[in-house]
């Protein structure tokens, strides 16, 4: 081997990122002590050091233990040290070439730092062979490819590569620009076969190769990105400065105007995002274009929403007690059940998941209730009245594709209230309905959903808004009718109606009143005493609640204010002698009118929504051959109760003095008049047999009494529900006997005592005891 022109013991120049082949030329920066330290021993070997591979922290020890095996037999290269410069901030920049490949033969410890004693590497390369010439141009193409995806310009890279002239040198010039780590360099150098080696560069070019063209994708996508976006402002801002010469465009002020409030308004994170996606589309859009006033609404609705706004709960019991004292009198089991729910909500510290339901006939006041819970908590009242809602989009919106297309009511209702958690009624749930236009109820039973009415997405909105604050109340006249799915998530309250000794005092302390000031009279201008007040109550009104009172005694009240604008003295004093001149001719209870005197007659008792009803039942029977006819909309239990009733008839034929074929001569009609009251139910079946058999002798009932009681085949009288309503309808009335079914009596203990001082309430296990003590010889006296 003939002794290199250079010194072999040298020191060691650590290379972490990169390594040097000969005949190139590199520049470094140091910064490491130990690294500048190695200069200054370049020095003394005529400015030729040993570029290694950095082999981790471990070279520090290889100063200490000469042996260290990591440096021992390792490649690297023989270096120049061509230029030296300190730099401003402590670093010095070196320029090195490479000389020669060299493996390390000895490593020697110097106090100054670490030498290494080096032999160089024997290589055989040589000028192109022919052989080789397909591979040697393979590789040239892909090196061109990867200068040119670097940058560099495509003939600059071409001279350059076509400039070198062997195997081996092509090879460690890609080598060296693959950005390969130190040791893979090394690796790469200890393949000493020139054609070997560039095949393994070709390798590992190719791999280069392809992570270049993934970059280079990537980079052109994002570049393509941004150029549109660049692209879009930049037209823009174009056409916002043609509209502003055009005199179309308001100086931005419409854009910022929305873009402030967007931010005001504390939407949520897809609304914020929808909106401003909308405004985006607004801006470009021609400002008085039917589409741009649609996205307008939209970004008001979005806007006007409370998002964040919230009243804050007063959940003080006390408190509440009175608010519900000083606006309803009475309803003490409700009012306490109201403090008892409001209790439970105070303790959790909030409403979620607590829907109440008030059932009751209407006027007794389900919806002033609702007013007062929310009065009573602080919170905003809002109300939405289902009765007649057909189509879901009622209750969820329409989508904002169709013409006109607004959000549904609960939507509507929350931007009125302005909180997202006020009061929200749900009137007459019970009358809500299903068609073709889909299911309200179901869209209902996701708005009272505790689980998912936290999202509820409204069509028009189209983000999900939180309804879980909202305390939501429903009402309804009767349960019947309310989908079991929704009834079964509420708590219900049953309100029933009023008597007239309740009515006289809620008029005289809460309507009146209230009517008077409404009216503009001061409270000395209207005098009404107890007596005609009742008599008001008993002769203008048929009702369970207070509706049709309140408007009278608002009738009253004009006439009082047209007498006192007329100049007339004060109070007015209406007296039950003047009702008539005043309010017109008395309402009349129909099925009384023509009750004394008539065989065939029987007055039953039924359960409305709307609160009890007298029902006026009539029989007639003729020659004939035995058909019984039933009219007057009857439900299939009542016509079954009817031919329950004939039946047991027949077998009391003999006692009543009817041939025991009675049956196959006459014909039976019943007929209940009436048609507008829904009539279904057991129990009527004592009034229709009464009915029947009163036809059938051909005698009337002695007295104006009703009745109410279901009857068995076998003559038996069953107890019935609804009872308090039925009693109330028969005192309103002024009916003074009821016959009731023994079972209902204790019923009777609960009713008001002003209901059974004025009616008599007589029960009956058997029809024999009813019908003995109507038609007997021994009337009057066979009931229990
Ligand atoms: P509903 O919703 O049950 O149909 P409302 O709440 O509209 O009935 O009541 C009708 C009117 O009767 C309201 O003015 C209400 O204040 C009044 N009202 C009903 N019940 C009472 C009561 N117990 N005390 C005072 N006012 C009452």
């Amino acid at each position: 081997m003939t002794k290199p022109s250079w010194p072999t013991d040298l020191p060691v120049l650590p290379l972490r990122h990169t390594m040097l082949f000969p005949a190139m030329i590199l520049p470094l920066f140091l910064s490491d002590a130990n690294e500048k330290a190695v200069l200054a021993e370049a020095e003394k070997t005529e400015r030729y050091v040993f570029l290694g591979a950095w082999c981790g922290e471990d070279t520090t020890c290889a100063r200490e233990e000469p042996d260290q095996p990591s440096w021992k037999g390792a490649l690297g290269c023989v270096a120049l040290i061509l230029k030296n410069t300190p730099m401003e901030d402590g670093r010095v920049k070196i320029l090195v070439q490479g000389i020669a490949k060299a493996r390390v033969r000895r490593v020697m410890a110097r106090s100054s730092g670490l030498m290494v004693r080096v032999e160089p590497l024997v290589e055989t390369d040589m000028p192109l062979e022919k052989s080789l010439l397909p591979l040697v141009s393979k590789v040239r193409q892909m090196g061109l490819k990867l200068f040119t995806l670097r940058g560099m310009h495509a003939a600059d890279a071409e001279a350059v590569l076509q400039g070198i002239s062997s195997a081996g040198r092509l090879a460690d010039f890609l080598a060296m620009n693959l950005h390969l780590d130190p040791h893979q360099c090394c690796r790469l150098m200890a393949v000493v076969d020139p054609s070997e080696r560039l095949r393994a560069v070709a390798e590992a070019l190719a791999e280069e190769l392809q992570k270049a063209e993934v970059q280079q994708e990537i980079a052109s996508e994002a570049e393509t990105a941004l150029r549109r976006r660049q692209r879009e402002r930049y037209l823009r801002e174009q056409l916002k400065a043609i509209r502003r010469e055009l005199g179309e465009w308001d100086e931005d002020k419409e854009e910022w105007a929305y873009r402030e409030k967007i931010q005001a308004a504390g939407m949520s994170a897809e609304a914020y995002q929808v909106a401003m996606r909308e405004l985006d589309r607004l801006v470009l859009m021609q400002s008085d274009s039917a589409e741009a006033s649609l996205v307008r609404t939209y970004l008001d609705w979005l806007i006007e929403m409370p998002w964040q706004r919230t009243t804050e709960d007063r959940l003080d019991l006390g408190e509440a007690a009175r608010v519900l004292d000083a606006d309803h009198h009475d309803m003490e089991t409700v009012k306490e059940r109201i403090l008892d729910f409001l209790g439970a909500c105070s303790l959790k510290g909030s409403v979620k998941g607590s829907i109440l339901c008030l059932v009751g006939p209407p006027g007794v006041g389900k919806t002033s209730l609702g007013r007062s819970i929310a009065k009573a908590m602080g919170r905003r009242f809002v109300r939405l009245s289902l009765g007649g809602v057909r189509d879901e989009a009622e209750i969820r919106g329409h989508r904002r594709t169709y013409l006109g297309a607004l959000p549904g009511r609960i939507i509507q209702g929350l931007r009125h209230a302005g909180t997202k958690n006020p009061v929200f009624m749900l009137d007459e749930i019970d009358k809500i309905g299903t068609d073709a236009r889909g299911d309200p109820a179901a869209a209902l039973l996701e708005v009272l959903d505790p689980e998912q009415n936290k999202a509820f997405s409204d069509h028009y909105l189209s983000v999900a808004f939180d309804l879980s604050q909202v305390l939501f109340i429903a009402t309804a006249n009767s349960l019947e009718h309310v989908p079991l799915a929704l009834a079964d998530r509420m708590e219900v309250l049953t309100l029933s109606g009023y008597t007239d000794r309740d009515k006289l005092v809620i008029a005289r302390s809460y309507l009146l009143p209230r009517q008077m000031e409404q009216h503009g009279l001061q409270p000395g201008d209207l005098a009404l005493s107890d007596s005609t007040l009742t008599a008001l109550v008993r002769r203008y009104t048929r009702e369970s609640g207070v509706r049709q009172l309140e408007r009278v005694l608002g009738t009253l009240c004009r006439k009082a204010a047209r007498h006192r604008a007329e100049g007339g003295c004060s109070p007015f004093r209406v007296f039950t002698n003047r009702l008539e001149r005043l309010l017109g001719p008395s309402l009349k209870d129909p099925s009384l009118q023509q009750f004394p005197g008539i065989p065939g007659v029987a007055l039953a008792l039924a359960w409305t929504p709307h609160g009890g009803e007298v029902l006026r039942i009539e029989a007639a029977v003729m020659p004939g051959k035995g058909a019984v006819v039933l009219t007057g909309h009857l439900g299939t239990i009542m016509k079954e109760s009817a031919q329950a009733a004939l039946s047991f008839i027949r077998t009391r034929a003999g006692r009543w003095g009817l041939s025991s074929d009675f049956h196959e001569k006459t014909d039976v009609h019943i007929h209940v008049p009436a048609g507008a009251v829904p009539k279904d139910g057991p129990s009527a079946g004592m009034a229709l047999c009464v009915a029947l058999v009163s036809a059938l002798l051909q005698k009337p009932l002695g007295q104006p009494c009703a009745m109410t009681g279901e009857i068995s085949l076998l003559g038996d009288v069953l107890p019935v529900g609804g009872f308090r309503e039925k009693a109330l309808a028969a005192a309103r009335s002024g009916l003074d006997l009821v016959l009731i079914p023994q079972g209902n009596m204790d019923d009777v203990a609960q009713l008001p005592a002003y209901v059974t001082r004025t009616v008599h309430f007589k029960a009956a296990t058997h029809m024999d005891q009813v019908l003995g003590h109507l038609f007997g010889p021994d009337r009057g006296a066979a009931c229990v």
